[in-house]
């Protein structure tokens, strides 16, 4: 178990500090704010589809390093997905973090963040990128806060 918590850390830690698809989409079909004002992480979220598929995506923003690496392996997650496939990552994303359920093989690398369920105010943390993007594809008009 304490491999496996390392092995977390490193993932959350390496993308924290090398964040993947960290720039703007510049002819995005959709885009979402995200405001986690409890920590102050802030996350902007633009996605160009092809179809149904989530052709490119990419997030720019600041925060903490659980919403940035969040928002990278949420953003390497999702490429090239269709929009459903992305939409149930997110519910067993969600799932995973609040109630620690889910189905966990699915979700890879993102299981990097199963400790944060330990953490309450981290949870909204992990869950900002995916509440960012859900809003995006839902075509929302409104920022999305966490508050
Ligand atoms: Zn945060």
């Amino acid at each position: 178990m304490t491999d496996l918590r390392e092995l977390y850390q490193q993932i959350i830690l390496d993308h924290n500090r090398a964040p993947r698809n960290f720039h703007d989409i510049p002819d995005a079909d959709r885009q979402a704010e995200g405001d986690n004002p409890l920590c102050g992480d802030r996350i902007h979220v633009s996605v160009r589809l092809e179809d149904d598929r989530i052709a490119d995506i990419g997030f720019t923003g600041s925060g903490c390093a659980i919403s940035q690496a969040s928002a990278s392996l949420m953003t390497s997650a999702v490429k090239g997905r269709s929009i459903a496939e992305a939409e149930g990552l997110f519910h067993a994303f969600h799932e995973m973090v609040t109630c620690g359920s889910g189905d966990r093989t699915s979700l890879g690398k993102l299981a990097a963040f199963s400790g944060v369920r330990e953490f309450p105010a981290r949870v909204k943390c992990a869950n900002l990128p995916w509440h960012t993007l859900h809003a995006a594809l839902r075509g929302a008009d409104r920022p999305v806060s966490t508050e």
